[in-house]
């Protein structure tokens, strides 16, 4: 079922290798949407001996011979974290246990963790998947890889690790942990790229200086970061203190695992593997498509999985999709940075907004701090939201006029990443109140009416 193997990679006439790992990233959008109609019967057939998708297919009254294009995807039921946690342990398996290659599990913060499963073709696709946004991202047969992903049950250790094998690189498998180490390794065995979550980067690169060593004197070139959602002002922080260039990749335990879209040199979105996954962007609310370029939750259907197929699975992960060709030569639709979940979008005057949004907003105006407050009412008929943000020392000074400015300009940058006009109310540092743990960014009295 996969169509990636290291022996599949294309090699031109001088010897030159391609920008890509597999010529499937690559593959004309006529001939991908084919083989995505082919294999999406494939999955529903497949889906078809899990009892869940069997009762909820017969309710729909649809079969694989009723998918005749793409857009009858949208006659297939979803899927949710809850209908998975109702098949616990083992009830999404549509291969016999004998079959099973591996397991591993989601993490379970709020609530018991739910299982997957791999075939041993499953576990094929899924190196090969990693394999691509590695190679995507600089690694080449050559180099050594420093693994400072968790390994176990977490699907980032083992993930990447296949994957960096598949590249025909060295694995180091520090996995997380004892940071001061992770320091020593970076600089004894000096590999040229360091895969784990992008917080982890920044502690790693924290020690490093406390352990007297300049990362900017060693080896390490390259990052893949994932595991978790990153803004773009924590990237160029992490490229400045790692001396590196940093690459985001995205996966879902429920879909894969890591592997469902990594960037290119291009960094403009990750490239979803499209000829193993079909995506779509819907209004969290309505579940109707939303149109490129604009944030919604993304929806994953797998398109080869054996051992667990998974039709529609809503993420809550809110991001954008973008299907213009790529300067790379990748012919994959991108998805922008997942910029928050459905559990924290806001309706502000009918438009979806994420706080998360405002964040990015605020770091890019020079003299705002990190530290904000959304604040939402309904004196009329028209909600009013109000930011208040703490501004840098410096700038706090009794020039009325730079003050005017900074606020302009904070309110147009909000405008621009939201599509929302917003009040901006200027606050001295430590004013806003801090909490332990998470700060709350959002008051909205309108829920207290
Ligand atoms: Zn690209």
């Amino acid at each position: 079922m996969s169509t990636g193997s290291s022996s599949s990679v294309d090699w031109n006439c001088s010897g030159q290798e391609q920008d890509w790992w597999d010529p499937a990233e690559a593959m004309p959008r006529a001939e991908l949407r084919r083989l995505q109609l082919e294999r999406l019967r494939g999955t529903v057939e497949q889906a078809s001996k899990v009892p869940f998708y069997r009762e909820q297919l017969r309710t729909a009254g649809v079969t694989a011979d009723h998918i005749q294009s793409l857009d009858d995807i949208r006659r297939l039921p979803f899927t949710t974290k809850d209908d998975l946690r109702k098949g616990y342990p083992l009830g999404f398996l549509a291969i016999p246990r004998s079959e099973v290659a591996r397991y591993h599990g989601s993490s379970g913060t709020t609530g018991q963790p739910t299982f997957v499963a791999y075939s041993r073709e499953d576990l094929n696709t899924w190196a090969n998947l990693c394999a691509r946004f590695l190679y995507a991202g600089g690694l080449r047969p050559e180099h050594t890889v420093h693994v400072a992903f968790g390994y176990g049950l977490f699907t980032g250790g083992f993930g990447l690790h296949y994957g960096i094998e598949e590249v025909g690189a060295a694995v180091i498998p520090a996995a997380a942990g004892n940071t001061r180490r992770q320091a020593l390794i970076l600089r004894d065995l000096q590999p040229e790229t360091l895969v784990c979550t992008p917080s982890y980067a920044l502690s790693i690169a924290e020690v490093c200086q406390e352990e007297g060593i300049d990362p900017h004197s060693l080896r390490l070139r390259y990052g893949h970061f994932g595991g978790e959602p990153w803004t773009v002002n924590m990237r160029h922080q992490i490229e400045a203190n790692l001396g590196i260039e940093a690459f985001n990749n995205y996966g879902l335990s429920e879909i894969i695992g890591p592997g469902v879209s990594g960037e290119c040199s291009e960094h403009e979105g990750m490239h979803v593997q499209e000829d193993h996954f079909i995506v779509e962007c819907v209004d969290p609310d309505t579940l109707e498509p939303i149109e490129d370029g604009s944030y919604g939750e993304l929806v994953f259907t797998t398109l080869t999985k054996e051992a667990m197929p998974i039709i529609r699975y809503r993420t809550r992960d809110i991001a954008a999709l973008e299907t213009c060709p790529c300067a790379c030569g990748r012919t994959t639709v991108r998805m922008h940075r997942v910029v928050g979940r459905t559990d924290d979008m806001l309706i502000i005057r009918g438009v979806n907004v994420y706080p998360s949004q405002v964040e990015e907003a605020l770091l890019r105006v020079e003299g705002a701090a990190p530290h904000y407050l959304i604040e939402i009412h309904r004196p009329g008929a028209l909600d009013e939201a109000t930011v208040k943000v703490e501004v840098l020392p410096q700038v706090f000074s009794d020039r009325m006029r730079d003050l005017q400015a900074l606020r302009d300009s904070l309110e147009m940058a909000i405008e621009a990443n939201t599509g929302v006009r917003m009040r901006v109310e200027l606050a001295p540092e430590h004013t806003l109140e801090r909490t332990a743990g998470k700060s709350q960014r959002v008051l909205d009295h309108r829920k207290l009416l």
